[in-house]
């Protein structure tokens, strides 16, 4: 069987730039590339519009196929003549045939009418499969439409019908295109016309609309008509042209293995709140090029090195906007306006292509409704905590347990230990005892055991030698565990943070309750640790100190969340910090990453892990009956036996993430 160099999945937008970019370079006659795509692609059913310098690559290698390209601009009224800046206008059918001479005139090419239904990562490459057809590749360039799960609220979509119009009178002035007229009925969204002239008799003239519902074909074609009302005579549509593309920052679809590279929508590369892309694959397929030529592949993860800073300020307020058009879309038309009222319009494409500055980006937002984006920013805030508990429920836990302090002091003890006993049940054991189903992943059910029981024995051997070594080792293993949890959580996959991370949670976990902590040391036979009080308070505050600075570098919120938790949880008892620590925040993390990996419903999970939480409760009957007047005598057997189950469980769920890579 013949092993590709390149497999490209979909001859689109982005696959056909990256094949013209092979080709511009003369890279093709060396490479055997194979092409899947499932269309026959000779309709012209997108036309790509984009903007940039004129001195930009894109408008010097794509003018031949241009259909278009204007100066002047009509932005809501505000005409502009652009000194730097063009916006170019290609017909996609003009570039499917001109990637199609290019496959005609290689015959190391083979372009094959197939749909790709799975892929499968290989030693010698990845394997393609159609059906029951397979191809090998050595790198594939895979830009299938990505499956979105929008996390919050439903999906904000740019829903559009375009016309191209001709008119036997000259009705439009070809050298100025219209981009966002919002004279027209918002019908409860954000919506708006855009007029293309190509020349004085012809236009594409289509209506946008930002939301969650899509604009329906009859209002499209109400709003199309009565916008052409005004024209001098009558018109002929030639041409129509539909799309719905997705607003989301959750596009990116990337899979596991670095040779599969996704592509065009799939790779994100289309800016959320505008619906544009072409550009940005058009640099994108020069960058992925250039790695091609000096063979690397380029890590998804940078496991040991630093993590790149968290997300940046365009990020932030695209997902503003989004939050606004998501909720509240009618105020689109106003924010839209304001814009372009108060800028350049060359100054918005640079901020649309997020190289504006700060101190532009504070000018723009002083003319925009700042009221309006202040409730973005809380209401956006409250919908990301919900979104998944390990950001809420521990903070929510320490404020319950500070709340009981203040009524109820003689019954809070108990209430906040049941509600955490309650959900050591209900998550904290099970998402323990889940790893066992990575064994379904590839290992044998008892290879999986001797692994699992080898490992506990290793801990026992610790805790035998010296209960202090054994403690160590416990404390060393979780720090890591847990702060590997947190940064996969919090998107900052970083075995240095991870580290970092730990350390910092067990001081702020530990040291405010040394009292309690030697209390525990003394029933094992571990002299006490004695740190003077000063020492204690002052690393205390370091750590703190160190996680902030680290949190506000990274932009996490969570982790500042996090962090503010820990402190609160200083003022409350040992084991009510370690537990709504371990089970709110770090088994409900635990339990949500495994869930996504295996796809399992939460009852699913529950029911999977049930025989070992039974399990486990009986074991906690069985010593507690055994050992009932000593409560920190059986905290010690239980500690030793929780650090053999964890070791395992932690080499696990390494594994699991490692894969993830
Ligand atoms: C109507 C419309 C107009 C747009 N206009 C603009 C614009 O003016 N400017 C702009 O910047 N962006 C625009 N966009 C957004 C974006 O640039 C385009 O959607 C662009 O085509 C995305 O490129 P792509 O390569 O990701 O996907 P596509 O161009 O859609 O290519 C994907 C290809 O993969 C093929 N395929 C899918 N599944 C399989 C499979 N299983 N096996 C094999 N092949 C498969 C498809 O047939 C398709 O040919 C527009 C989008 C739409 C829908």
């Amino acid at each position: 069987m013949m092993n590709y160099d390149l497999a490209l999945i979909g001859l689109g937008a982005s696959n056909s730039l990256l094949l013209l970019d092979l080709h511009e370079r003369g890279l093709l006659q060396d490479l055997n590339v194979l092409i899947l795509e499932s269309q026959s692609k000779w309709k012209n059913d997108k036309t790509y519009c984009f903007w940039g310098h004129h001195q930009d690559p894109i408008f010097n290698s794509l003018r031949p196929l241009l259909l278009k390209e204007w100066t002047k601009l009509d932005f809501n009224g505000e005409v502009e003549q652009m000194r730097h800046m063009r916006y170019g206008m290609l017909e996609s059918i003009t570039l499917y045939e001109h990637t199609k001479e290019l496959v005609l005139q290689y015959p190391s090419i083979n372009l094959v009418r197939a749909s790709l239904t799975s892929f499968k990562s290989e030693a010698e490459g990845v394997a393609v499969y159609s059906d029951n057809t397979k191809w090998m590749a050595q790198r594939v360039y895979d830009s299938r439409p990505p499956q979105i799960k929008e996390p919050t609220g439903p999906l904000v979509l740019q829903s559009f019908t375009g016309w191209r119009v001709k008119t036997d009178w000259p009705n439009w002035d070809p050298s100025k295109l219209v981009l966002m007229d919002f004279n027209i009925p918002q019908n409860g969204f954000t919506q708006f016309m855009y007029v293309l002239p190509i020349n004085p008799h012809e236009a594409l003239v289509e209506v946008t609309r930002f939301g969650s519902e899509v604009l329906p074909d009859e209002l499209a074609t109400t709003h199309l008509k009565s916008y052409l009302l005004g024209l001098e005579g009558p018109y002929d549509v030639v041409h129509e042209e539909q799309g719905v593309i997705p607003m989301t920052q959750h596009a990116l679809q990337q899979h596991p293995d670095a040779r599969i590279i996704s592509m065009g929508a799939r790779g994100a590369v289309i800016k959320p709140t505008t619906g544009y892309g072409f550009k940005y694959m058009y640099d994108r397929a020069k960058e992925l090029v250039g790695e091609l030529e000096q063979q690397t592949v380029a890590r998804k993860h940078q496991f040991w090195n630093w993590p790149r800073t968290g997300i940046g300020r365009h990020y932030f307020y695209d997902h503003l906007l989004l939050h606004i058009l998501k909720y509240k879309p009618q105020w689109g038309k106003e924010i839209f306006t304001k814009l372009f009222t108060n800028r350049t319009h060359e100054g918005i494409f640079g901020f649309l292509d997020e190289k504006s500055t700060l101190r532009w980006e504070l000018g723009m937002f002083a003319g925009l409704p700042i009221m309006k984006f202040l409730w973005a920013v809380a209401a956006s805030f409250f919908a990301f905590l919900r979104t998944r508990p390990a950001r809420w429920a521990p903070m929510a836990m320490v404020l319950t347990a500070m709340g009981l302090e203040a009524t109820l002091p003689q019954y809070a003890q108990p209430i906040s230990l049941g509600i955490l006993v309650f959900m050591l049940f209900l998550i904290g054991i099970p998402h323990g005892a889940l790893d066992g189903y990575g064994h379904a992943n590839g290992m044998r059910l008892p290879k999986f055991i001797l692994r699992y029981s080898a490992i506990m024995a290793i801990v026992l051997l610790f805790w035998a030698a010296s209960p202090i070594v054994g403690l160590l080792a416990f404390i060393l293993y979780s720090a890591w565990h847990f702060g590997e949890t947190d940064m996969r959580e919090w998107g900052l996959p970083s075995a240095i943070l991870s580290v970092a991370w730990g350390t910092i949670l067990f001081v702020l976990l530990l040291l405010p309750h040394m009292s309690e902590v030697n209390l525990v040391l003394s029933t094992m036979g571990i002299p006490e640790v004695v740190i003077s009080e000063g020492a204690l308070v002052t690393t205390n505050r370091v750590a703190a100190a160190i996680g902030i600075v680290g949190s506000l570098w990274f932009a996490s919120v969570p982790w500042l969340i996090s962090i503010a938790t820990l402190l609160l949880l200083g003022e409350q008892s040992l084991a009510i910090a370690f537990g709504t620590y371990f089970i709110l925040q770090h088994s409900a993390s635990g339990w949500d990453h495994l869930k996504k990996a295996h796809q399992w419903s939460h009852l699913q999970m529950f029911m999977r892990a049930l025989p070992f939480t039974i399990g486990a409760i009986a074991l906690f009957l069985v010593i507690f009956q055994f050992d009932r007047n000593s409560l920190s005598q059986w905290s010690s057997y239980f500690l030793v036996f929780l650090s053999a189950l964890s070791l395992p469980h932690i080499y696990f769920m390494s594994r699991l993430y490692q894969k993830q890579d």
